[in-house]
């Protein structure tokens, strides 16, 4: 896996960041958070160097990461709370399932996310029921712009 042969170093810690699924970078990707374009130029964190984030993730396999103070869970609003550990958690679910498949990076991202980049990504992903109908039903607005400039100057002419 490309992560592990350029030993992509966690900018908080300084030591490796192994592979994807302890990836602060990539689950952000995965969450259409972070522009394919500058993935590769974007610092890489392990997802315990970043708690503020990392404590949404409620999954077995990931070591609960609690933060103290102002951003911690307990201070928060519950109902954001509970979306935030929705929406990360399926981000970090969708980190290990890409351990095991063998996708093209664009496809990483969860499906609603991934049209946000589509655009700016070569056309290789397969379009399901989500085309985009960019400009139809918007393009009839080409009618003649009023011409009142002929009867002025008929008027005009008849004085
Ligand atoms: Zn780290």
């Amino acid at each position: 896996m490309a992560l592990c042969d350029e030993g992509y170093r966690c900018e908080v810690c300084g030591q490796d960041v192994e592979d994807l699924t302890q990836s602060d970078l990539y689950l952000r990707y995965v969450l259409g958070e972070v522009d394919p374009e500058t993935l590769h130029v974007r610092p890489e964190r392990h997802l315990a160097c970043n708690p503020s984030l990392a404590q949404f993730i409620v999954a077995d396999s990931f070591p609960a990461v609690t933060v103290e103070g102002f951003f911690a869970k307990s201070e928060l609003d519950p109902d954001f709370v509970a979306a935030e550990e929705a929406r990360v958690t399926r981000g970090y679910l969708r980190l290990l399932e890409l351990m095991s498949v063998d996708l093209p990076i664009v496809e990483y991202p969860l499906p609603e996310f991934r049209t946000r980049w589509q655009g700016l990504a070569d056309g290789e992903a397969e379009s399901e029921s989500d085309k985009d109908r960019e400009g139809e039903g918007a393009a009839t607005v080409g009618t003649e712009p009023p011409n009142r400039s002929g009867r002025d100057t008929d008027e005009m002419s008849r004085r």
